[in-house]
């Protein structure tokens, strides 16, 4: 049996990160991935959904903005297999860059799936390897629809796999993955429906969000279908067609499912483990990311917090920074944690909602600004597409708590005044700041 100070299962964007930092501070790791490095992340989430995203966007901007600055694309083509061609190489580029990030850090990499025999040994292709130290780093898995046809619908996986372009695709759910791979596949110039169950989507975000996506999505020509529960899919040919509880149908060349995903924490021997899973089927882990089993831990899409690629990788670095060098009071804040839905227009979030602050503190504490304006981008553009802003204030200092925005370029503005307001920064700090101009960032400083 091979000995180790680390093992770590999972060789997604958790796993990585701690294992390279533990393989920093000299421990002896043992990194297992069953597929390939990166995980979720790399192969079938960020990066291929960036890349997309960035395709709509060019897309958009010849197609839709660039006559108002007096160009005109008369000739434009687009070649959805160059595109995926070219996103798979680039995925192919970074297995080999994450390959030598183990390599400099001296972590040893198993390419294989990981069993666990007891709380200190994992067995892989009939071979044992122990540590004082296992991590679980395993991700999670996208959830499927259990209605009749159901299976005719594909997840993201599926999406990604495709080689060619839906020409009309219809989006099932109500989340990050449903607002962004409607907006990515509209862009791109085929016919989208999106369907959810309530009234908007996106309801764990501030109301000001999905209220304003939906109408844009809407002037952008997908055909949304609000309160609508799926209830069954029938194929006819190459045509799907999905009907809804309230009798509603709609009729397209591809159904794409995206409502919620589970962890994996089946078929690897947990149960030879003291590991025990929470209510919701995920990892029970307290804030050091101990799991109920001494000298197991875990991290990522699997204790199923906050699921965001840096929230993993933030929390196995400081899982390795107090197993491996000594910083015994290290944990990770899951507060105040910035994201973005990669929507067009882009949503950048963090913090309270207006909603959730007013049930939590109250009208009297609470105070929001907001700024709704055209951005410059769209100035000369016979369409003008808002931007909206939202700050949200607690008590007299007026302490953010919370700021959110939907709009051209907001997903790169989030994270510098996510550093602010993670410090304590109040709006009377906001003010202090002059502002840069002609941003649409500026908005954030002076408003009144
Ligand atoms: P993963 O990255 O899923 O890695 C887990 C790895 O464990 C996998 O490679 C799996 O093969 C391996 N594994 C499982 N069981 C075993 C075993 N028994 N033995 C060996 N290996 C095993 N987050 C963002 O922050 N920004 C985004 O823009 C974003 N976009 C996304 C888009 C999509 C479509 C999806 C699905 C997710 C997106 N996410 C995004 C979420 C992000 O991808 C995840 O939060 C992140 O990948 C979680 O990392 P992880 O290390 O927990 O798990
Ligand atoms: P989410 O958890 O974001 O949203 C899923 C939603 O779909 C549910 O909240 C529900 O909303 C709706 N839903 C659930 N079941 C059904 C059903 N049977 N029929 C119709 N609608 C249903 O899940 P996603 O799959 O979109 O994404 C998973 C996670 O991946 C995200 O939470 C996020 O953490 C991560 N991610 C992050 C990204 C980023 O950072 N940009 C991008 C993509 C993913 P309702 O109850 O309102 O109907």
């Amino acid at each position: 049996m091979k000995t180790y100070d680390y093992i770590v299962i999972g060789g997604g964007s958790g796993g990585i990160a701690s294992a390279n930092r533990a393989g920093m501070h000299g421990a002896k790791v043992l990194l297992i991935e069953a597929k390939e490095l990166g995980g979720t992340c790399v192969n079938v989430g960020c990066v291929p959904k960036k890349v997309m995203w960035q395709a709509s966007d060019a897309y958009q901007t010849i197609q839709r903005d660039a006559s108002g600055y007096g160009i005109q694309a008369k000739d434009m083509t687009f070649d959805f297999k160059t595109l995926v061609k070219n996103r798979e190489n680039y995925i192919d580029f970074l297995h080999g860059a994450y390959q030598r990030g183990l390599d400099s850090n001296g972590v040893e990499f198993l390419k294989g799936y990981a069993q666990f025999v007891d709380d200190n040994t994992v067995e892989v292709a009939g071979e044992q390897y122990t540590a004082p130290h296992i991590l679980i780093a395993t991700g999670g898995h996208a959830d499927t629809l259990d209605i009749p046809g159901g299976n005719y619908a594909i997840d993201s996986d599926g999406f990604f796999a495709l080689e060619k372009a839906p020409q009309h695709m219809i989006v099932l759910g109500a989340g990050y993955i449903a607002a962004e791979l409607a907006g990515v596949v509209n862009g791109l110039g085929s016919k989208v429906t999106w369907a959810f169950r309530k009234e908007r989507p996106l309801r764990e975000f501030d109301q000001m969000l999905a209220d304003n996506l939906v109408q844009i999505y809407e002037e952008e020509g997908l055909s949304i279908y609000k309160e609508c529960i799926p209830s069954a899919i029938e194929k006819n040919g190459e045509q799907y067609t999905v009907t809804f509880e309230n009798g509603e149908k709609t009729t397209g060349d591809c159904v794409l499912f995206a409502g919620g995903r589970s962890a994996n924490v089946s078929g690897f021997g947990l149960g030879n483990t003291e590991v025990k899973l929470d209510d919701q089927g995920f990892i029970q882990v307290d804030k050091f990311q101990n799991t109920t089993a001494k000298g197991i831990y875990a991290i990522g899409d699997v204790i199923g917090k906050l699921e965001l690629t840096p929230v993993a990788i933030a929390a196995g670095r400081r899982l390795s920074e107090r197993l491996f060098n000594g910083q015994t009071d290290l944990y990770l804040d899951y507060n105040f944690v910035p994201s973005v839905v990669f929507t067009h227009p882009p949503i950048a979030t963090i913090g309270w909602t207006e909603e959730q602050a007013l049930a939590e503190y109250g009208q009297d504490e609470i105070k929001v600004y907001h700024s709704r304006f055209t951005p410059m981008y769209f100035a000369l553009n016979e369409y003008r597409q808002k931007c909206e802003m939202k700050l949200v204030c607690l008590g007299k200092e007026e302490k953010i708590i919370g700021l959110h925005a939907i709009g051209v370029d907001v997903d790169e503005m989030l994270q510098g005044f996510a550093v602010a307001i993670k410090m304590g920064a109040t709006k009377a700090d906001f003010d202090n700041t002059v502002a840069i101009h002609p941003t649409g960032a500026e908005e954030f400083v002076t408003m009144t």
